[in-house]
């Protein structure tokens, strides 16, 4: 791992000692190692387990007590497979412990059968049942013994790792046993002995110990926690000195906003705010009314109206007497913006512009020149054009949309101000909190979740059989019958093969000749040049066309309250968060929605992921079911390992332990405690690791 700590003297570093050189390892196991990033002593006593087989309460079958956890020991005499209704297996396995009889059952595992040997001895861990006269472990935890092993010795707690071909679970044992007899003792440890003991946590070296060759569960556990909280709290370290950074080093204008204000804002919408957005809207005008830039993050699933929240904000900073900006990712959606608050202020005098390539030069030119004088109040335009074009005069407030794409931009990138605008982020795409944290970890977060009143759901329903599909495109045809439009939404643009279903050309011929002959249909795709694709995209909203047949271009702009059904192809293609955008599209007006998941996939993660869709309409539910499926990596977009800032920890995972760190860290730096001298070790490693991904200058 390359972002392990660097250490005063690397060269004499006995803990950078090349893995090979550790006893047990040698030569061909160190190669291997490396393809799980262990290169180093220290790596390898860094190869944190993910949890331990507790083995410790070896138990003979009389002494048994219900739902406790314990261990049997005894040989194969016995294994079933057998197939349930409903497509369900269900493994048996019989062990005989010293005459009594005890049955392992593991539901849906049909490789569990071929786990086992006849006659083979292993140890069943788990918590037991009484079911007819006899013991059963539903799904327990198995070790095997060899012939000779004694029970005695076996019984134990054993660390569980992530291995590598050629590398089984006992050769990574010895390994780790022998790394932490060599060298556990020679790691320093960066937090001070005091504040261990204010945290009760154990000194480093001991956790290295017990994780690699626990004497208990419960040791385990605590030098776990140990190890991971030091990943967790370094990171939040540094995520904290940046905002002492930025708060020390920016001045905004600070933006009242009186009742007066406030009454005139609200009385443009013709709704009430929902509670969420109320909140939003304090949470804003609190951080507004400060010298300390306001940096924060407004998340709410789609049509939960964050443009209202967005706007209010706006106009404070107008009636404060300054300038304010909204920059979108696109132009399609920059323009809706636009129309949206140029409606809204039809009445009103704010001067105002939209600022988009291919405006007239001279337009343009009078829209810059009106914003460097201070003239032009309220701008709206893409993120672009406005950092390359735009110099403001009295710049307040900058407002980002991201909508999916968050995380790609934090800064709104206004350098060589004097004073800097508050940034308020707007997502589309509730991320879990967890991750919040770790991408967005100096930011304030304001979280819309619930709806404006009246909303309808979209139904969602998965389509895997061929059957179903003749009957959802009669469906369709109904629908368009009575007055509504349709989406079918494909993967891809282009087919490996002819009749691939996933080319949305190809999708297009089949259903004008087939399912939606008749219809008048429209495609639209990103290969499309921008022209085409803004006419049928008009020609789709003022309703020429009934079904647009299109590829994930529509995830974003399109907005056609009268379309209230959409076919997704091959949606197990599809990730989570996209599927639920996209899926938004349907919930515009006020006609009930209908959304169908195409998809032949039998894996259980695919099936899982698309039940999550058809059970919940709530973005945020959908959301932490992505991250726990995907892993945070993927959800944020930054596959490549080493893009996340953490070495061990996972954010989904050990959610819990990342909030205590944050506490901790924000205290620490806030009471100015992580100055002191003792923790000048724990600083070093926090810039070490994170003053280039922070931007912190090196000296803290
Ligand atoms: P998003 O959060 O997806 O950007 P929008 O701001 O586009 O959502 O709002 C979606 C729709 O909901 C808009 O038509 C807007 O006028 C409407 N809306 C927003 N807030 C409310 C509210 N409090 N009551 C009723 N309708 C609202
Ligand atoms: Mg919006």
């Amino acid at each position: 791992m390359s972002d392990i700590p660097s250490i005063p003297d690397a060269g004499t570093d006995p803990l950078l000692t090349p893995v090979q050189y550790v006893p047990t390892v040698g030569p061909q196991r160190a190669l291997l190692l490396g393809n799980l990033e262990i290169r180093t002593a220290r790596d390898l006593l860094f190869h944190i387990p993910t949890g331990v087989n507790d083995f410790t309460d070896v138990r003979e079958v009389p002494q048994l007590q219900p739902d406790v956890e314990q261990s049997v020991h005894g040989r194969v005499v016995d294994r079933d497979g057998r197939q349930l209704s409903g497509g369900r297996t269900l493994v048996a396995i019989l062990l005989n412990c010293r005459g009594h009889f005890v049955r392992g059952l593991w539901f849906n595992q049909p490789w569990m059968l071929k786990r086992f040997r006849d006659d083979e001895h292993v140890v069943f861990s788990g918590k037991p049942q009484r079911k007819m006269g006899r013991w059963e472990f539903s799904n327990p935890k198995v070790y095997s013994l060899s012939d000779d092993d004694d029970i005695d010795a076996a019984a134990g707690v054993f660390p569980k790792y992530p291995l590598t071909e050629g590398i089984n679970i006992e050769q990574m044992r010895r390994m780790t046993r022998s790394v932490v007899d060599q060298f556990a003792d020679l790691v320093p440890d960066p937090l001070p002995e005091a504040f261990r003991e204010r945290l009760d946590l154990p000194r480093l070296s001991t956790a290295l110990q017990w994780l690699h060759c626990p004497d208990s569960a419960k040791h385990f556990e605590a030098a776990r926690n140990r190890v991971l909280l030091d990943d967790l709290l370094e990171f939040q370290l540094g995520m904290a000195l940046r905002r002492r950074v930025w708060n020390r080093s920016f001045k905004a204008f600070p933006i009242k906003v009186s009742q007066k204000v406030d009454a005139r804002i609200r009385r443009l919408f013709d709704f009430r705010l929902t509670q969420g957005q109320d909140a939003a809207v304090n949470e804003i005008v609190s951080d507004l009314n400060g010298t300390q830039p306001m940096h924060r993050l407004l998340q709410a699933d789609v049509g939960a109206g964050k443009t209202a929240v967005a706007v209010y904000a706006m106009l404070a900073a107008v009636a404060a007497g300054y300038q304010t900006v909204l920059m979108a990712p696109t132009e399609v959606l920059a323009t809706q913006h636009w129309d949206t608050i140029d409606e809204l202020l039809s009445e009103s005098r704010v001067n105002r512009g939209l600022l988009i390539g291919g405006l007239p030069v001279a337009r343009k030119k009078q829209l810059v020149d009106a914003i460097s004088s201070g003239e032009a109040q309220l701008l709206v335009g893409t993120q672009a054009l406005i950092q390359e074009s735009v110099k403001f005069n009295r710049l307040a407030l900058a407002i980002i949309d991201e909508q999916h794409r968050f995380g790609v931009r934090q800064r709104a990138g206004f350098s060589g101000y004097e004073t800097q605008p508050h940034v308020l982020v707007m997502t589309a795409t509730p991320i879990p909190r967890s991750l919040c944290l770790t991408r967005f970890g100096d930011l304030d977060v304001s979280t819309i979740r619930e709806l404006p009143p009246g909303r309808q759901k979209v139904v969602t329903t998965r389509i895997s059989v061929e059957a179903q599909q003749a009957r959802m495109w009669d469906f369709v045809r109904r629908q368009i019958g009575v007055g509504r439009q349709a989406y079918v939404v494909c993967p891809r643009v282009e087919g490996q093969t002819e009749d691939d279903l996933n080319a949305v050309e190809t999708v297009y011929q089949q259903l004008a000749h087939h399912e939606l002959s008749g219809l008048r249909l429209g495609l639209l795709h990103g290969r499309m040049d921008r022209d085409e694709r803004h006419r049928v995209m008009d020609q789709f909203r003022c309703e020429e066309i009934n079904v647009l047949i299109s590829t994930t271009v529509i995830e974003v702009g399109v907005n056609v309250p009268n379309a209230t059904v959409m076919v997704i192809q091959q949606a197990e293609r599809f990730g989570l968060a996209q599927l639920h955008q996209l899926r938004g599209r349907i919930c515009r007006g006020s006609f009930q929605g209908y959304c169908f998941l195409l998809s032949t996939a039998d894996s259980p993660e695919a099936i899982d992921r698309l039940a999550a869709l058809e059970q919940s309409s709530d973005g945020f539910v959908i959301a932490e079911k992505d991250a726990e499926l995907r892993g945070p990596g993927d959800v944020l977009g930054v596959r490549q390992s080493g893009s996340l800032p953490l070495r061990v920890a996972n954010p989904v995972r050990d959610f819990v332990i990342l909030q205590k760190a944050r506490l901790i860290a924000q205290e620490m730096v806030q009471s100015g405690e992580f100055d002191l001298p003792e923790f000048r070790a724990l600083k070093a490693i926090v810039l070490d690791r994170f003053a280039h991904v922070l931007d912190l200058p090196q000296t803290g």
